[in-house]
């Protein structure tokens, strides 16, 4: 089944189990601190393997990932989408990207 939503100017048009999938994939990125904001119009987006830019552009976020090029969405488009629509978001993720270092440093031995 298809379903047509638009969020922003990002159209969503893939079957919903596709969507769920980015959904929850997005929810991660964001929870582990892998989302961090350049600017306003740029985000670094760090994935699992890869690393991914997503910006804004002529009116809609973009990616730089594969699946971004074959869907024209992406859960790291997804994620950044979500923070626009968080409230206090700059302050999410300062707290969540924080957290992430926090962890990565401890991996190191440092405390
Ligand atoms: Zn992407």
């Amino acid at each position: 089944m298809e379903q047509k939503n638009n969020v922003g100017s990002n159209r969503i048009d893939l079957p919903e189990e596709a969507i769920n999938k980015m959904i929850n994939k997005a929810a991660w990125l964001l929870e582990e601190g892998r989302v961090v904001k350049i600017s306003r119009y740029m985000y670094y987006v760090i994935g699992k393997k890869n690393r991914h830019i997503v910006r804004y552009e002529n009116d809609k976020f973009v990616c730089t990932c594969k699946g971004y090029k074959e869907k024209k969405l992406c859960s790291h488009v997804m994620a950044v989408l979500a923070l626009t629509e968080i409230k206090d978001a700059d302050n999410f993720l300062a707290e969540r990207v924080s957290i992430r270092l926090q962890r990565e440093l401890r991996s190191f031995g440092f405390r």
